[in-house]
């Protein structure tokens, strides 16, 4: 029994209904303790933790415990504890990495220090498991593989700033610190500094109030090699904005390498300063896209070998034609099914594989959406009023998303013209299918408007 893949593979699950800063906050330093007969003791940073997740989470880790165990757990409590094994040996069936930690939902390690030293090798905050090597490349992906290996090549070369974009768990973060992990291995003098947009927010903010201005300087403006993860966050947070554009500049102007990832292209973020935009325009942008069937398919073998678990050829089909979504879904699925197994001390089986994948199955995991969650994520993604989408206005910044809705209502909903005109504050049901057709046919061109709908569709199914 392995009671870290167990955890894992529970983690696995909740990372997927919550949301990222709430899974990061209560999860990120769990671990289960110790297993006595029926009864799991999970290990918690301190009180605060430890109250919440009884409170907030105990049902749905017990669901999840019971569920991978087959009902041999019965028991859930928690102690405040500190871990104390190094990363390396949480997940043992890994290999060939000096710094794994469980699957988090930015692969972010979070090492409490201010100190400048740190920042001299990169190691501190990139995770071995994330590198050129475990990255599988398909259609999908090729472009910003290539342009990721591009930078590789030559750091604050052409592509610079390399700008990665595309819906969760898509392989953002693993491109980014595979940059990170390949510029140290070939040259381990290379100072890399990976952050979450968050990280820097907070420490550009930490260090205002703590008048370390200096120190925050020296920090991100030193660096060879800059990784900003997640950069949509900045969004609306001028101050931050203000301070990164300074930081890209000193670094650009010295010819040193920047990468930013991001859940949409940069003209899409709202709120983004238009120097900002004009900046990341500048170098290079490449989007990651779903995985199709022969490379989920691809993944899955790899995790397998990885983790030196052999699953039969019809089992890792099934798998992959059941899990659609993206790549952290998949190895979710992955882990808990060796997790289950394991723990069983059985054989893998398409009949054993089944129930454990039927969370997964297409029909529950597109969740239902209403009119007014898609009028929300389309309003949402292009920075508009839900009010002025339901009004009169014809103002292009208002038609266009308003056509979106009508054309997704019909495409996702199945919705009727009439109902669609109706949610639409009153429309015409002319007006809808008008809307309907004139999308279909741009679509048949425009590559910018299949992403935006695809990114609309990410957005509209995973949250
Ligand atoms: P994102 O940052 O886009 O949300 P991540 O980089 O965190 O996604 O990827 C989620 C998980 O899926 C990670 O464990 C990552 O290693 C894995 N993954 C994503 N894309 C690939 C890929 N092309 N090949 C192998 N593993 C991948
Ligand atoms: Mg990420």
């Amino acid at each position: 029994m392995n009671t870290n893949e167990l955890w894992q593979a529970v983690l696995g699950e909740l990372e997927l209904s919550l949301s990222k800063a709430n899974f990061t906050t209560w999860f990120k330093q769990t671990f289960i303790s110790e297993v006595r007969d029926h009864a799991i003791i999970v290990g918690v940073p301190n009180l605060f933790t430890k109250a919440w997740l009884e409170k907030k989470y105990s049902k749905e880790i017990m669901q999840s415990l019971q569920d991978l165990t087959n009902g041999t757990i019965k028991q859930l409590t928690y102690r405040v504890e500190a871990r104390q094994q190094a990363p390396q040996q949480i997940i043992p069936l890994f290999d060939g990495s000096s710094q794994n930690e469980p699957p988090t939902s930015d692969g972010y390690q979070p090492r409490t220090s201010h100190e400048p030293q740190e920042i001299r090798t990169g190691e501190f905050s990139l995770n071995g498991k994330y590198c050129f090597g475990t990255f599988i490349v398909g259609k999908q992906n090729e472009l910003a593989h290539a342009a990721a290996q591009a930078v590789c090549a030559q750091p604050g070369g052409v592509y610079n700033p390399l700008f990665i974009y595309g819906g969760v768990g898509l392989g953002k973060t693993h491109l980014l610190q595979a940059v990170g992990n390949e510029l140290i291995r070939k040259s381990p003098q290379t100072r890399i500094l990976y952050v979450t947009s968050e990280r820097f927010t907070n420490d550009f903010i930490g260090a205002l109030k703590g008048g370390r201005m200096v120190e925050f300087k020296n920090r991100y403006r030193t660096v060879d090699v800059l990784l900003v993860d997640d950069i949509q966050f900045m969004t609306g947070k001028e101050g931050t904005q203000e301070e990164f554009f300074h930081t890209f500049n000193q670094l650009y102007q010295n010819n040193k390498q920047i990468v930013i990832s991001s859940d949409r292209p940069p003209k899409a973020i709202p709120q983004l300063e238009s120097r900002l935009i004009s900046r990341f325009e500048q170098g290079m942008m490449a989007d990651v896209g779903s995985p199709d069937f022969e490379t989920r398919v691809a993944i899955l073998e790899t995790k397998c070998r990885e983790k030196t678990y052999a699953l039969e050829h019809d089992i890792v089909h099934h798998i992959a034609s059941v899990v659609q979504t993206n790549v952290r879904e998949l190895e979710g699925a992955l882990n808990k099914i060796i997790a289950f197994h394991q723990f069983k001390n059985t054989r893998a089986t398409l009949d054993s594989v089944k129930p454990i994948l039927s969370s997964f199955t297409p029909s529950n995991t597109r969740k239902t959406v209403t009119p007014k969650q898609l009028i929300q994520t389309v309003a949402g993604y292009f920075d508009v009023q839900i009010v002025d989408l339901l009004g009169a206005s014809r103002q292009k910044r208002l038609a266009f998303p308003r056509q979106i809705i009508m054309y997704l209502m019909r495409e996702e909903m199945k919705a009727s013209y009439p109902s669609i005109g109706t949610e639409l504050g009153g429309r015409d049901h002319t007006t809808a299918m008008h809307a309907y057709e004139k999308i279909c046919n741009c679509l048949v061109a425009d590559e910018k408007l299949q992403h935006d709908l695809e990114l609309i569709k990410q957005k509209l199914y995973t949250y």
